[in-house]
């Protein structure tokens, strides 16, 4: 794919704010006349057209007409989140490019828009989700072979979801903190993956049968997800266990000033302690630790 600018200087057929690039859409340009591929549309809005999008892509090449701070006109929903705050990439369907390779094309355009922008999967929609048009009309029937579906799939191809970890800075930490809070972290959204993000993401870990290395990969992104819809499952923390598990309870108990060795192995003396942290928070002593002690003990520490 070749990748190209021919931009449009005037801003007759936008509107005039800045966009703040909060989502993709995804139009196919419903003209399948021979020759109607990317470069024939980049010149029609070079000529001036009476509405516009960001990019064309056929089976060659991906043009942009628009930088994406333009508020292109393509939605359909007026002054609504599609017009103003996405990125719009018509896929040519002209009979004689390879729709397929059109479609690839325009999902690695896509991914590169996403990283860039820093724009989630669940943030590229379809023109239909904006107004209700048939839009991407081969996508969504899937009649030439490809579905919306599986363009979502080459989205996820190879992306390279890379782990969050201590260090990180922006927005996908910003989503990490809050979805943290939503059980109850209590963490500061200020988009940085310092000691407190680590801590938090050790205890769920622990708590949720997880390797505790402090770093979100798949795995824990996964459980994540699960726990906000409330089935993750719960490790189950006894007598003679061993592991960095244990180590992390011992940790967290230490924090709320039990004096406590940090061993990773669950022996008399955390028995005891797991005793009186039960008592003293009025659960059922029973020395082991489930869900109710795993929250309680979780309120005491991230407040
Ligand atoms: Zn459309």
């Amino acid at each position: 794919m070749i990748i190209k600018q021919q931009l449009v200087n005037s801003r007759a057929v936008t509107f005039s704010g800045v966009n703040r690039r909060q989502f993709i859409t995804i139009h196919e340009t419903g003209n399948v006349t021979k020759g109607a591929g990317a470069q024939a549309h980049a010149n029609l809005q070079s000529k001036g057209f009476t509405s516009s999008w960001h990019w064309q892509v056929d089976d060659e090449f991906a043009i942009q007409s628009y930088p994406h701070t333009a508020q292109c006109w393509h939605a359909g929903d007026g002054r609504g989140n599609g017009n103003l705050y996405s990125i719009a990439i018509e896929i040519c369907v002209n009979s004689d490019s390879r729709y397929q390779k059109a479609v690839a094309n325009a999902a690695r355009l896509t991914q590169q828009i996403m990283k860039e922008e820093n724009i989630p999967l669940n943030r590229v929609v379809q023109h239909h989700h904006w107004s209700r048009k048939d839009c991407p009309h081969f996508l969504r029937s899937g009649r030439n072979g490809i579905d919306w579906y599986s363009f979502t799939k080459l989205l996820q191809e190879g992306a390279g979801k890379s782990p969050l970890k201590f260090g990180n800075t922006g927005s996908k930490i910003k989503e990490l903190q809050k979805d943290l809070n939503k059980l109850g972290y209590k963490l500061v959204v200020d988009g940085s993956f310092g000691p407190k993000t680590r801590r938090a993401v050790q205890y769920f870990q622990a708590m949720h049968q997880l390797e505790v290395d402090g770093i979100v990969g798949p795995r824990t992104s996964a459980q994540l997800k699960e726990a906000l819809i409330n089935k993750a499952p719960i490790r189950l923390l006894k007598y003679a266990n061993i592991g960095k598990a244990v180590g992390q309870l011992q940790l967290n108990l230490a924090e709320t000033g039990y004096k406590i060795t940090i061993d990773h192995s669950f022996g008399p003396e955390t028995l005891q302690i797991v005793r009186q942290f039960q008592g003293r928070e009025k659960l059922t002593v029973d020395g082991m630790v489930g869900l109710t002690t795993w929250e309680s003990l979780k309120h005491q520490i991230f407040k």
